[in-house]
């Protein structure tokens, strides 16, 4: 990493970004058109590579790149390991992240660690760490986000990305929605603890979290233009991460109780969909308008209660609990003691997240 003078803001954007039908199959001419010549490394997941590995591989041949391909399993510390030595032995001029989250940050990770650029090609719009330079991994030392670099380029299909489980769809919108509250503790974090704040990268996210409420209904039916504003959406909140400098614009306390909830939960639900819950439960504390949030997940078929998601109402309660020891240095509307269990009961009940 280079050395950022002192009082100076740095922001690294993506450079290209393809929304739309079919653009997968333009892959190779993309990174023809950035300059890239030498091997295009395609890191992917099994069941990915049977949906979309040959749209990439021939695309990436006819435009003239070799392209090895490494399956990963998981996104975990070990599998970066492995994917930074097959760029050690392969040497590719860029990396192509193919496929759902845990592919792109693996992708993501293991590229910045290597020194090597990255491309971005999201096969579901589950969250926004499509475009974020930000990463969720397994195996470290938190269970929250690591600070990575932003994708040079942008190609999210939307023809593959409908094509997807809606329930992937549904938990992307989860996580949007979640930037009504996150914003919230931003602003929060800037007058108590005089954290930087950016007006531009707040109203981005916060945009964005309008764009998928307004929307809520084309989005629920799997529209064209439905699913193109959920990915739009996505790639700005990633943006707005990129603009900002941290995810403080995309991550709050809502995101705490999710990260919360993938730590205690036996059988954690998907992070959008924990965080479109954990923003109902915010709103209602930040004495803003939660029944929206909660009507809006409702008509995108979003859970909104701890049955929808599959938890039992006694993590949910233990999770609001424990959201704001996950990441402290992190200041919320949970405080720096967080809520008693009582308070956490209370809220909720009082939101309908539990019966
Ligand atoms: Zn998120």
């Amino acid at each position: 990493m280079f050395e950022i003078p002192p009082d100076s803001h740095y922001m690294q954007l993506p450079r290209e970004v393809l929304i739309g039908n079919n653009v997968a199959g333009s892959i190779g001419r993309t990174l023809t058109r950035l300059g890239f010549k030498g091997p295009a490394l395609v890191v992917t997941g099994p069941k990915v590579m049977s949906i979309a590995g040959n749209i990439i591989t021939n695309s990436l041949k006819r435009a003239g790149f070799k392209s090895p391909i490494i399956i990963v399993q998981n996104a975990t510390t070990a599998q970066v390991m492995k994917v930074q030595r097959e760029i050690k032995r392969t040497k590719p001029d860029v990396v192509v992240g193919l496929g759902g989250g845990k592919d792109i940050d693996v992708a993501k990770l293991s590229s910045m660690k290597s020194g090597t650029r990255f491309v971005s090609v999201p096969t579901a719009a589950s969250h926004d760490g499509i475009a974020s330079p930000v990463v969720s991994m397994k195996g470290g030392n938190r269970p929250y986000s690591y600070a990575a670099h932003s994708p040079i380029a942008i190609a999210a299909d939307t023809s593959i990305i409908a094509r997807s489980p809606y329930r992937l769809i549904a938990s992307g919108c989860g996580d949007v929605v979640a930037k009504y509250t996150a914003v919230r503790d931003w602003k929060l974090a800037h007058r108590i603890k005089n954290e930087y704040y950016g007006d531009y990268a707040a109203e981005l996210a916060l945009m964005s979290a309008r764009l998928v409420i307004k929307n809520a209904s084309s989005i629920r039916a799997i529209t064209n233009s439905g699913v193109h504003t959920l990915v739009e959406a996505l790639i700005s909140c990633g943006v707005a991460m990129s603009i900002a400098g941290t995810s403080r614009p995309c991550s709050g306390a809502e995101h705490l109780f999710s990260h919360a909830l993938a730590l205690i939960a036996p059988r954690p639900a998907l992070h959008g969909e924990q965080c479109g819950v954990g923003t109902i439960i915010c709103a209602y504390l930040h004495g803003a308008n939660w029944q929206l949030i909660r009507e809006v997940l409702h008509r995108i078929n979003a859970p909104i209660t701890a049955k929808e998601l599959g938890i039992d109402s006694e993590y949910i309660v233990e999770a609001l609990t424990k959201a704001h020891s996950v990441r402290p240095e992190r200041y919320t509307i949970l405080g720096e003691s967080g809520l008693t269990k009582e308070a956490a009961q209370k809220v909720a009940s009082i939101t309908g997240v539990i019966g």
